[in-house]
């Protein structure tokens, strides 16, 4: 059917390579293109010749849109799938405008330098208008609505597991299950063990800000801010047991504040151990955190970045994790005059993973829904000019193939709720 081009090769990237391989029907080519070329040799190795996709490799900055033009007009992909960083959502998006070509990513933009003044200032403005003080939010991606729908060309933004198919759950609920949704509480569990003392299992650095930042959630149309780790519940997770769960700042609830009609609440809930928890203290307080260089033996040196390269690559993971993944969305709300709720999630496991692709279960449960984001637009099954989050798609074909494609789903038509 078309052509594809995958930026970035990180733990993600290897996940969503391997299943447009296996969906080479839609996928007949694909370029990855990195960073680090030889990341990609080593995968278009692997995977050649037992695929009928069609691969090819190349080096790209993907902060540097004359770089990413130049390989989109030779390769003329019919869709350029952001599998790189937050950071390079803006650039790519900016190639894409100018070369002609649809666009899709897995996670809303922020800055890789979040002491740079002129985006610091919007960033102050957006804090006190808004109410949320997370690094990331989807201003600056839905200040690129105009230009796509003129364009005529479509970017689907957040295609992974959360954002990505908590939102299709939400859609489908909307459409099939309920007439008007009160709540929504998204829960991310993982029951994996990797048997390190401290690791990330995905990029060390977004995840790491991303969990270190005050919580904060929708209620009743405006956001609670919460100091980070503040609310803390208990939850008894099919296939993987009692957790303990914190609620985050996750950035699909700005979406869906916006799209779920008269929706009272939304939180985010994500399961940590207390070793984990007590790692991140403590590099928090001794500021290896920080995004802010520092000079040291006269190099300048971000500590998060420093941090990272000590930590065990995410893409590395695989053979180590044992357990099982639980992600999903409980709804309250009416159908037909009563009152309904629901919990529609997947249980995903880290070794099965491992033995269809290579990587774990985090890797998997993102990579699987952006390949398929990216084959609704590339079947035109979801086509619509302009940029677009996953609820406001129609839900149904991208249920049907997150069955198809190794997330099956199910409803569990009466949950234990979150109090
Ligand atoms: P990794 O750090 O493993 O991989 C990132 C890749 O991007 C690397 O191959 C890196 O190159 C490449 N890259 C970074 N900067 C550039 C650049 N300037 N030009 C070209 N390539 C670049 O990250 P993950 O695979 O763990 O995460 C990928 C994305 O998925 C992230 O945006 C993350 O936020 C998102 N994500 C989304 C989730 C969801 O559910 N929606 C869940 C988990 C992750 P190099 O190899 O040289 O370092």
């Amino acid at each position: 059917m078309g052509k594809a081009l995958i930026i970035g090769c990180g733990g993600v990237a290897g996940v969503v390579i391997h299943k447009c391989c296996q969906n080479s029907d839609v996928f007949e080519e694909i370029m990855i293109a990195s960073r680090t070329k030889s990341k990609c040799d080593a995968i278009k190795e692997q995977l050649e010749g037992r695929t009928p996709t069609k691969i090819r490799t190349a080096k790209v900055d993907a902060d540097n849109v004359d770089e990413l033009c130049a390989l989109i007009d030779e390769y003329k992909p019919d869709i350029v799938m952001n599998i790189a960083l937050p950071y390079q959502d803006l650039t790519i998006m900016d190639a894409c405008l100018k070369c002609g070509v649809n666009y899709m990513d897995t996670a809303n933009y922020e800055p890789e330098d979040t002491d740079d003044p002129a985006w610091r200032a919007i960033y102050e403005k957006r804090c006190r208008e808004a109410g949320f003080t997370a690094y990331f939010d989807y201003s600056w991606q839905w200040a690129y609505k105009e230009k796509f729908e003129k364009a005529g060309l479509t970017a689907l933004l957040g295609s992974g597991f959360d954002p990505g198919v908590t939102q299709a759950y939400c859609a489908y609920a909307q459409k099939h299950l309920f007439d008007q949704i009160d709540t929504i509480d998204i829960l991310d569990c993982n029951g994996g063990d990797h048997g390190y003392p401290f690791a990330t299992n995905f990029n060390p650095e977004i995840n790491l800000r991303e969990v270190s930042a005050p919580g904060s959630y929708w209620e009743d149309g405006h956001w609670v801010e919460i100091p980070a780790m503040s609310i803390k519940r208990e939850y008894d997770f099919d296939q993987v047991g009692r957790k303990d769960m914190y609620l985050l700042h996750h950035e699909e609830i700005e979406s869906l504040a916006k799209n779920i009609p008269n929706v009272k609440r939304i939180r985010f809930f994500m399961t940590f151990g207390q070793s984990y928890l007590t790692h991140m203290k403590c590099l928090e307080n001794v500021g290896m955190l920080s995004t802010t260089p520092i000079e040291f033996e006269g190099h300048q040196i971000v500590p998060i970045q420093f941090l990272k390269a000590l930590l065990p690559d995410p893409a590395t993971l695989g053979p180590r994790t044992k357990g099982k993944t639980n992600i999903g969305c409980i709804f309250t709300g009416k159908k037909d005059g009563k009152e309904k709720t629901a919990y529609i999630y997947n249980v995903c496991d880290h070794e099965a993973c491992y033995r269809e692709v290579g990587s774990q279960a985090i890797s998997y449960t993102t990579g699987v829904p952006a390949m398929i984001g990216a084959a609704m637009l590339m079947t035109g099954k979801w086509s619509k000019p302009g940029v677009y989050t996953v609820e406001e798609f129609d839900p149904d074909p991208y249920m049907e193939a997150l069955n198809k494609w190794g997330l099956p789903w199910q409803v569990n038509g009466n949950p234990v709720l979150v109090d």
